[in-house]
């Protein structure tokens, strides 16, 4: 077994390092700063399918990771002893729109044709603490997105790790790689990523968001409106997020932009506005040249598992599943997309099986 080395302590990097142990490696994680510190440290944690319609290879292998998800949750719990705040809670989209509700109406058999029987998607009249006003063609409810507390979680996951006899060194900036190196440093990882794909190949987009004292019963759906995430913690809290930008001069800094997200959270919810803001928080998401995670093997030595951006806290055990396979020289069943290589190329066609066309 190898001696491997995981640069960054984020959701990708300590998620690595749990199925690299588990396949009998030995592991060290460095992290710059301190566990979780990064993108894998904010508040909203949305875990949600795609619409179910113009199906793609992408989309079924999200859709793999949200139904493993709560098995890996509950084995990481086990493992560290610490709760995750995972939960699979479904979601409520208020439908502000006609046309948005007739889509929405013609989702209903694409969910039951192409997601897991057990798992639906209706159109609502109402639903408990959404504002009518909000939602003046229904709801959609759907019951396969689920919700994690993204620094419980990662939490939990350096803890599975230590517990595995895996060490997490923080306050260690990698700047040269030496060994059998994982590349999972979030934003971090474009100077490392520099000498393989060039500069510039991951970059910031800045998201804020604010965590509440309440507003909605425990075990409450998550909230999808107006671009706007609405997540009921296992713990009563409830995070509201988050806003794109791409341009920004201070990532760290919370601005009016973030009273524009929680204006929009209090129209749906009208609960919320009597909650405390409890914390204002802004994060740097990772993003590779395409939206999905970028994986894959850079040379003999070196991995690169990051650039989740929205969906990392989802796919991040997928992800870690599939390297852990690369390392055993074997090939997961992936999307071709994720490979550094197709990073930087166009997308690769990859038919579902049903859209191949049998040979005449
Ligand atoms: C506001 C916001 C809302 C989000 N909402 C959701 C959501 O609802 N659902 C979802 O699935 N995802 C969401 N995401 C995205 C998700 O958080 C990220 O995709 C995920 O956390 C990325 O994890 P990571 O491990 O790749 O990166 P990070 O968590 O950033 O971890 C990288 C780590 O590497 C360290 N590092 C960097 N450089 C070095 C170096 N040279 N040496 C050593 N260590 C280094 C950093 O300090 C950091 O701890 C959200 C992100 C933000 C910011």
């Amino acid at each position: 077994m190898a001696k491997i080395t995981v640069i960054g302590a984020g959701v990708y990097g300590l998620a690595s390092a749990l199925a690299l142990l588990q396949d009998g490696h030995r592991v060290t994680v460095l992290e710059k700063r301190r566990v979780g510190q990064g993108a894998s440290g904010g508040l909203v944690g949305a875990l949600s399918p795609h619409v179910p319609e113009d199906w793609n290879i992408r989309k079924q292998f999200q859709l793999g990771a949200l139904l493993s998800a709560a098995d890996y949750w509950a084995r990481v719990e086990a493992l560290s002893g610490l709760p995750s705040g995972y939960g699979r809670v479904g979601r409520y989209m208020p439908l502000d729109d006609a046309y948005e509700a007739e889509k929405a109406r013609g989702r209903i058999a694409g969910a039951a044709r192409l997601w897991p029987a057990g798992f639906d998607w209706r159109v609502v009249d109402r639903a408990e603490g959404i504002a009518p006003s909000a939602a003046p063609f229904g709801l959609v409810h759907e019951t396969l997105s689920a919700r994690i507390n993204p620094r419980m979680a990662c939490a939990a996951l350096a803890g599975a790790v230590r517990g595995l006899g895996g060490e997490i060194v923080e306050s260690c900036e990698v700047e040269v790689l030496e060994g059998l190196s994982v590349i999972a440093a979030g934003v971090g990882s474009h100077a490392l990523l520099k000498p393989y794909l060039g500069a510039g190949k991951i970059r910031g987009v800045k998201g804020q968001a604010a965590l509440l004292s309440g507003g909605l019963p425990k075990g409450s759906p998550v909230i999808y409106g107006c671009g706007v995430y609405i997540i009921p913690h296992s713990d009563g809290r409830v995070a509201v997020g988050a806003t794109s930008e791409n341009k920004f001069e201070d990532a760290a800094r919370t601005d009016a932009l973030l009273d524009g997200v929680l204006e929009k959270a209090y129209a749906i919810v009208p609960a919320l506005r009597e909650a405390d803001v409890l914390e204002r928080h802004a994060g740097l998401r990772p993003r590779a040249p395409k939206p999905e995670a970028m994986l894959g093997q850079l040379d003999e030595n070196t991995f690169v598992a990051t650039g989740g951006f929205k969906t990392g806290l989802g796919n991040a055990h997928k992800i870690a599943e599939a390297l852990a396979m690369m390392l055993r020289g074997e090939t997961p069943d992936i999307p071709k997309d994720l490979s550094p290589k197709h990073h930087l190329t166009k997308r690769v066609k990859q038919p579902m099986p049903w859209q191949i066309k049998p040979e005449a």
